[in-house]
């Protein structure tokens, strides 16, 4: 059976520990592989090796910096075919989503900041006749990286991009449940000749590895993707050392449908903004709110829509719907389907989990869900489920949309459908999401600044907002 083993100081090398974790592919429940299962003796190895790396790398050229983040981008490219398997072996997704989304997209990360790192430019403030000051923004050392499981490479690589453009070292840590496109970057770096030590991958558990970089004295900041809960812990952690955080956490979002909108185009969004993923994506929508006058019309073609979603293989190039990262998800996701129905739910289709036949029969499927019926404060529609299920309420006007839309502890990501462009302002300006999307979804640009509010996370990512995080402003003052 095939082992993963760690990046450290350009090497790949198993845990100090000797010891490994199963890995599952969750459309057959099968281990198919094994990664390390780190400990806190590998993490300080990990960071040594950064420590070390940081002078010279530091000291590189923007330009020079830039020329090794392309040249993984062109390598991340070419091996496309053995990524994309990798990260639907690894995640249940089908392996149409993974070579049309995640590892486009992992290239891109990297293309991105390789040259935006080149336009990055820092300002000065001139006191006429008596002052200019000047700030200089330097890389902050080794900073941690961890990442879930949903978009096992395209997350991974939004942050470590960055973080290595703007001149720090590395030391990033995968979800435990996804390690193979890590473990494969990280033999692309080393066929790219990354210079040792400049990124470090370390494999494992939140408890062990994550932890023991979250509260690492040498690790300057630390750039965490992942749940709201673990958020929470991340960030007492690394107030501990003052370390500088940036928490992309999860998101309960709302779809918002006015009766003027271009019908079929929100309908098939909707279907889309639900279940790609299996619903396992953070922007995600699942809270669909209907103008009171388009409600059954939606719901009966949304329904019909949702039923027609081919449920199975994520191999089989017509599958939609995959299956779930892990048992434990799968249950989760089913214990909230039984919760709805207590809480009064009427299912409209879907409601359990899905038996696919052949060699997945044994994999981790839930039927995409619709369910209807719910009051807008049931946990249902509280809490995040993170799986493929969504519910649907109507409402009348957009004042009653905002307030059902705002009415959420989350505020990752909010989509808006209608014609009349004076609402869109209107409405987008007063929910209080992160983004808003109008009459579109996912439609993204790495320049803009990505992120929630409330408790969906702290901080921003994209473009310049992950340069500045990276980086440290240093104000110089000369008299004149
Ligand atoms: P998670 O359980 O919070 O884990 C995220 C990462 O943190 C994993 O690598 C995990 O390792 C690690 N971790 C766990 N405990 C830790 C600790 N004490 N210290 C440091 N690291 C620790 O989240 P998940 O279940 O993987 O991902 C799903 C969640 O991510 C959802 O809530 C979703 O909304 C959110 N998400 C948010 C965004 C966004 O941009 N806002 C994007 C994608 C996903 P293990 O895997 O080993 O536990």
């Amino acid at each position: 059976m095939k082992k993963f083993a760690n990046y450290i100081d350009g090497k790949l090398v198993p845990s100090k520990s000797k010891d490994y974790l199963d890995n599952y592919n969750p459309a057959t429940g099968e281990v198919y592989s094994l990664l390390p299962d780190s400990c806190q003796d590998d993490v300080e190895e990990a960071v040594a090796a950064a420590k070390g790396a940081f002078p010279k790398w530091s000291g590189l050229s923007p330009e020079d910096r830039s020329q090794y983040l392309i040249k993984i981008a062109e390598a991340v490219e070419q091996c496309q075919p053995e990524l994309a398997l990798a990260e639907t072996t690894d995640t249940g997704k089908p392996l149409w989503l993974s070579n049309a989304m995640d590892i486009p997209r992992a290239a891109a990360n990297f293309r991105f900041f390789g040259h935006a790192i080149t336009q990055f430019a820092s300002e000065s403030h001139l006191v006429d006749g008596v002052a200019l000051n000047y700030t200089r923004r330097g890389p902050l050392g080794v900073v941690g990286c961890i990442s879930p499981w949903n978009l096992p490479l395209y997350l991974f690589t939004w942050k470590v991009a960055p973080a290595l453009a703007a001149g720090n070292t590395v030391v990033a840590k995968p979800s435990e449940l996804t390690p193979h496109t890590a473990f494969l970057l990280s033999e692309i770096c080393i066929k790219a000749g990354l210079p040792p030590g400049v990124l470090n991958i370390v494999h494992g558990t939140g408890g062990k590895v994550g932890q023991s970089i979250v509260q690492h004295g040498e690790v300057k900041a630390v750039s965490f993707t992942g749940g709201t809960a673990t958020g929470r812990k991340v960030a007492l952690t690394a107030a501990e050392t003052f370390k500088r955080t940036s928490l992309e956490l999860g998101g309960k979002n709302p779809t918002i449908i006015f009766e003027d909108c271009d019908f079929d185009l929100a309908v098939e969004s909707a279907v889309r903004s639900s279940f790609t993923n299996q619903g396992e994506i953070c922007l995600c929508g699942s809270r669909i709110y209907v103008e009171e006058g388009i409600y059954e019309q939606f719901l009966s073609e949304f329904v019909k829509q949702v039923r027609a979603l081919k449920v199975g293989d994520p191999l089989d190039g017509d599958v939609k719907v995959g299956a779930l990262v892990s048992q434990q998800h799968q249950q989760k996701v089913l214990q909230y389907l039984e919760l709805a129905k207590q809480e009064g739910g009427h299912i409209l289709c879907g409601g359990g989990s899905e038996v696919v036949a052949g060699r997945c029969e044994r994999g981790y499927f839930v039927q995409p869900t619709v369910i209807a019926g719910l009051p807008n404060s049931c946990r249902t529609n509280q809490e995040e489920i993170f799986g493929p299920v969504v519910t649907v309420q109507s409402f009348k006007g957009a004042d009653e949309a905002v307030s059902l839309g705002n009415e959420s502890s989350y505020g990752l990501s909010a989509n808006i459908w209608t014609s009349d462009l004076k609402k869109a302002h209107n409405v987008s300006h007063k929910l209080h999401f992160g983004i808003v999307w109008v009459n579109t979804w996912l439609l993204r640009d790495l320049r803009t600044p990505f992120g929630g509010m409330k408790n969906s996370g702290l901080g921003r990512e994209g473009g310049f907002e992950s340069l500045r995080f990276f980086t440290e402003a240093q104000n110089i003052c000369i008299k004149l």
